[in-house]
């Protein structure tokens, strides 16, 4: 089922989120669904505040980068990224890498807006599956990237909020207008891959 994607301006997507205490069959139907949103809006990734549910559970599915591994290291076991997706994470917990990048970030909660976030490259995740099982992942690139947008959706956290002040002036119109829009709006996809 395709839900509707909740924009900027929704006190949910301001709210952090409880932990799941059951993972029942209700948790998974919101994360088959948050996976089917998100591939709809073309997205990258996509936390549960963003279809209006204040839960901590996150889907992402991130294409394998073109060129070069990535680490993805499961539970101590390096393993193909490509066999993990779409990646479901209940009650997520990172810990950041040291070293870090700045790169484009767009979200589908925040509709035409994209800007350059710095993050940590690395990080690794500790989270549990639909399953119960608990795992520890360790990734860096994209998907480190896209795992610590949506551990930030969990949190309250947008990526503007972690945008420098100049970045956050060149997107201050398109904010504004964003917040004409009605709250609830239907992300059309695009280009630009947000989560
Ligand atoms: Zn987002």
């Amino acid at each position: 089922m395709i839900l509707e994607i909740i924009t900027l301006g929704d006190p949910v997507l301001r709210r952090k989120c409880p932990p799941v205490e059951i993972i029942d069959g209700s948790v998974a139907q919101l994360a088959a669904a948050m996976i089917e949103t998100m591939h709809a809006a073309d997205g990258i990734g996509l936390a549960a505040p963003q279809v209006g549910v204040s839960l901590q559970v996150a889907v992402v599915d991130v294409p394998p980068m073109e060129g070069e591994a990535g680490l993805f290291c499961l539970d101590g076991v390096d393993k193909d990224p490509a066999a993990f997706m779409p990646l479901v994470m209940v009650n997520p917990i990172l810990e950041m890498g040291t070293e870090k990048e700045s790169q484009s970030e767009g979200c589908l909660s925040i509709p035409e807006v994209r800007g350059n976030v710095l993050r940590p490259f690395a990080v690794i995740a500790r989270y549990t599956a639909l399953d119960g099982s608990r795992h520890l992942l360790e990734c860096d690139g994209l998907l480190a990237r896209a795992i610590q947008h949506e551990v930030d959706h969990l949190n309250g956290i947008l990526f503007i909020d972690r945008m420098s002040a100049a970045a956050k002036l060149r997107i201050r119109r398109a904010l504004r207008d964003l917040a004409r829009e009605p709250a609830r709006y239907r992300y059309t996809p695009g280009p630009a891959q947000g989560g």
